[in-house]
Formats: structure tokens, C-alpha cells, sequence
């Protein structure tokens, strides 16, 4: 497995946990001194409990040496970052291409080279011709094989996946990929057999429709408040339709995360560098972005126009309870406009502190939320983590200077809140208080 991040290892400890011999490849030798020790560099539930259970079982280690890692594998997965590349947003390949690169130098004996980061479709021939480049008189084949695990239940969908999708160009291919996930496909887990392209499609296919649904809500949200009508309620509704299912329809501060914002890009220079551009998608992204924008309106207006000087408790940083991940958060857009204009801006999180400490320069960091709104003139509700949605508002109203909440996961319902002593109130999409 070249690549230990949130994909990589935790497909690595799976993988091992179906019984595989699993040798887990990175650069970073501090997060490999940290797994060595049975530690996981990254928050991710019951991560913890399968590393130890598989280092102990002997089918699991990890090195930074790919030539010694190599020897005798049948099968290398690439799990490497695909971020948006600088300037353009199409997806930045130089990490895979430079771990084929590696690869292809110290191979001797057949394997199966599989993609499992998030690749534009041609990927997989691409690193193919690399390999025939560099190393002629290799044989090997190319698989895709997207990953869909969620973070913050990663274990789990990798456990228990959807689907597994694999795009294969031999049955040699494909038959050991039948053997990595025989453990899932026994259960009664479906696997899809397509060709490369496919396989590499579908996988950005299913994020931009998943991105295309939040964001959906996220503007109908908006059309909500200026009709009365209830988002939660609406979703509700929409959801019970089997057609439309209910996940996905939560309105928010706009979606974040390592993989839809950077995805949503990458689909997009896709279609356009194929004349075929995907309008919706292309959309998505805008509205994604005024989403963000809105939020922070929202946030000037409960202050009275204005946050310089003022006091503002944010509660929660990632982009969804569960993770420590800071990539692409709406937090990133909407707290640095907040100190930008001035504001004294108190945060807490359960797990952001390592990766926001530096993304996020002018904040105050706090251990709860009790002890951040002390006199703040407004709270925020930014990542409905379970820590938030059992606070005693009573006792937050409290203690502010100014009883006001931005509660922009809908976590609350305005009537407790001002029952509790709140005087002024707004979700996203619902009834306020202004
Ligand atoms: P990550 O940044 O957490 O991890 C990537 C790891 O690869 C890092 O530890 C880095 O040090 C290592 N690396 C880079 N180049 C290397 C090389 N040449 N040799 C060895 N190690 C190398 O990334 P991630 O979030 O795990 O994402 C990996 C891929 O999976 C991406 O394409 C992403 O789009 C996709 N994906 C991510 C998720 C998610 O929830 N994070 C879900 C599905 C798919």
C-alpha cells in the first residue's frame, strides 16, 4: 500500500484484517515512527483497536522502503494524495505518478498495479505507459479501484462498502481482485467488474452527484427563509421519497472535506477539456462558494452589521463531526473573514486542534464551549460534533454578553433557544429570531 494517509491506512488495516499480508508504504517517517508504535496519525474510530490487533497478528508493517516492501508482493496499491492542482483545479497527479515512477525501478516479478486514489479517467493507461517507459521489461497489470469510504466512518464503509467498484483489462486482473475482496463479496457485498475508464468514472460521477444534493438543499435552504417554509421539514418530505432518499439533505454552511470540493473541480476541467462540460457540476462549485459567503452575512447581520470588536464562539472546525481532516473546511472561508473584519473569534473543537493550529492565525482556542462564550457577543455552531448538540443553552445564554446564536447546522430549534434565554436566533432555512 503506497500511501498511509486516511485511505491508504485505513484500507491497508482492513485489507489486513480480511487475513492479507499487508506492507504499508510512506515518506512521512514520522507518521511511520508513530504507527510503528501502534499509534494511528490521524482520528479515525476504531482505528486504533484494528491496527493493534493486526500488527500484533504479524500481517501488517510499515516502511519507507519500497524496494525491500516490494519483494514478493503480488499486488501495490496506490494510495497517494490527488489534490487540486494550483491555479486550474484539475487534479495534481505528480504523487502517483511519481510512486509508479519508484515502483516501476525496483519491480522484478508480475504484479497488479492498483489505483485507488481518486484519479481522472485515463489515469490507469497513463501510469501503464509510465511503467512501460521506465521499466519495458516488466510485466504488470492496471486495476482501478476507487475508494468510497466516508471519514469519521471509515472503518466501517470499508467493512461494510456500498459497493466495491474495479476496473480491470485481463481476467488475470480481475481474478485477483475477486481474491482481495472475496471476504466482502462472500457476505453478499456487490463488486462491479468494468473496464479502467469506467471505474475511474464512476467514482467522481458519485461525488458530484453527492455534492450536487447538498448543495441542492443548500440553496433551497435559502429559499426557505424568505418563504417560511422549514428546511428540515422540506428535506424531511423530500427524503421519505425512495427515489430521493433522505441522506445528503441536511443544509449546512456549504460542503467541504478532502474530496468533494477538489473532486467537483477536477470532474469539471474533465469536461471541459473533452468539449463536453458538465454545466451542473460547474454550477455546484459557484453556489458551493456563495453558500460560504452567505454564511458569513448571516453571522455580520446577528452582530448588527458589524463583528469588529466583537466577541465570536465558533464551535467546530472540521467539515463534519467524526474527523480531524481541516482539508477544504467551510471554517477555513468563514472564520478568517470574521478575524479579517475584526472580530475576536474563541474556537473549539474535539480534534482540529493539530491540523487548524496553523490554517487558522489570529484565534483563540478554548477546551469547551462553556468557558469560549464567557462574554462573547455570539456563538456559532459550525460542525454539529455530539459535544454541541447537548449543550445546556440556558447556561451558554448565560454567560454571554449577547445571547445570540448562528446555528448553521440546524441543530437546535429557535423556540428552545429562546426559550432558554436567546435573544436572537438563526438556523439555516428555518425560523429565526432577529
Ligand atoms: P492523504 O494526504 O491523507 O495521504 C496520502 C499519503 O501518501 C501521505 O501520507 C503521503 O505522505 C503519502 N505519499 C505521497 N507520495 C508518496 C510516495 N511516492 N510514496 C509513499 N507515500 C507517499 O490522502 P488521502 O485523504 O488518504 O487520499 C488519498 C487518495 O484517496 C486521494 O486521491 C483521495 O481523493 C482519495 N480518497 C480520499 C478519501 C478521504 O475521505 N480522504 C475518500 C475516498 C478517496
Amino acid at each position: 500500500m503506497i500511501g498511509t494517509g486516511y485511505v491508504g491506512l485505513v484500507s491497508g488495516v482492513c485489507l489486513a484484517d480480511f487475513g492479507h499480508e499487508i506492507v504499508c508504504i510512506d515518506k512521512d517517517e514520522a507518521k511511520l515512527a508513530l504507527l510503528r508504535d501502534g499509534k494511528t496519525p490521524i482520528f479515525e474510530p476504531g482505528l486504533d483497536a484494528l491496527l493493534a490487533r493486526n500488527m500484533a497478528a504479524g500481517r501488517l508493517s510499515f516502511t519507507s522502503d519500497l524496494r525491500a516492501a516490494i519483494d514478493g508482493v503480488q499486488v501495490v496499491f496506490i494510495a497517494v494524495g490527488t489534490p487540486s492542482r494550483r491555479g486550474d483545479g484539475h487534479a495534481d497527479l505528480s504523487y502517483v505518478f511519481s510512486a509508479v515512477q519508484e515502483l516501476a525501478e525496483v519491480l522484478t516479478d508480475h504484479v497488479v498495479i492498483v489505483t485507488k486514489s481518486t484519479v481522472p479517467v485515463g489515469t490507469s493507461r497513463k501510469v501503464a505507459e509510465l511503467m512501460r517507459a521506465t521499466n519495458p521489461a516488466q510485466d504488470f497489470d492496471v486495476v482501478s479501484n476507487p475508494e468510497f469510504l466516508r471519514e469519521g466512518a471509515a472503518i466501517d464503509d470499508f467493512m461494510h462498502p456500498d459497493r466495491v467498484v474495479v476496473g480491470v483489462q485481463t481476467d488475470r486482473a480481475a481474478a485477483v481482485m475477486q481474491a482481495i475482496y472475496r471476504p466482502l463479496t462472500d457476505r453478499g457485498f456487490p463488486m462491479l467488474v468494468a473496464d479502467l475508464e469506467t471505474a475511474e468514472m464512476v467514482k467522481y460521477a458519485a461525488n458530484a452527484f453527492l455534492a450536487t444534493k447538498v448543495t441542492f438543499i443548500n440553496e433551497m435552504a435559502l429559499l426557505c427563509e424568505r418563504t417560511g417554509a422549514d428546511v428540515k421539514a422540506v428535506a424531511n418530505g423530500m427524503g421519505f421519497d425512495q427515489r430521493i432518499g433522505p441522506k445528503f439533505l441536511q443544509a449546512g454552511p456549504g460542503y467541504g472535506g478532502s474530496c468533494f470540493p477538489k473532486d467537483t473541480r477536477a470532474l469539471a476541467r474533465i469536461g471541459q477539456d473533452h468539449a463536453a462540460p458538465l454545466q451542473i457540476v460547474e454550477t455546484v462549485i459557484k453556489v458551493n462558494e456563495e453558500v460560504k459567503r452567505v454564511m458569513i452575512d448571516k453571522i455580520i447581520d446577528l452582530c448588527d452589521g458589524h463583528v469588529r470588536k466583537k466577541s465570536i464562539a465558533v464551535l467546530g472546525l472540521t467539515f463534519k463531526p467524526g474527523t480531524d481532516d481541516m482539508r477544504d473546511a467551510p471554517s477555513l472561508t468563514i472564520v478568517p473573514a470574521l478575524v479579517g473584519q475584526g472580530a475576536d473569534v474563541r474556537v473549539v473543537d474535539p480534534q482540529a486542534f493539530r491540523e487548524a493550529e496553523d490554517l487558522l492565525p489570529g484565534v483563540t482556542w478554548h477546551d469547551d464551549a462553556y468557558t469560549a462564550v464567557q462574554g462573547a457577543d455570539l456563538v456559532v455552531i459550525l460542525t454539529e460534533w455530539d459535544d454541541f448538540r447537548t449543550l445546556d443553552l440556558a447556561r451558554l445564554a448565560g454567560s454571554m454578553a449577547e445571547p445570540r446564536m448562528a446555528d448553521l447546522r440546524n441543530v437546535y430549534h429557535c423556540d428552545d433557544a429562546v426559550a432558554a434565554g436567546f435573544s436572537y436566533y438563526t438556523g439555516i432555512g428555518r425560523k429565526s429570531v432577529m
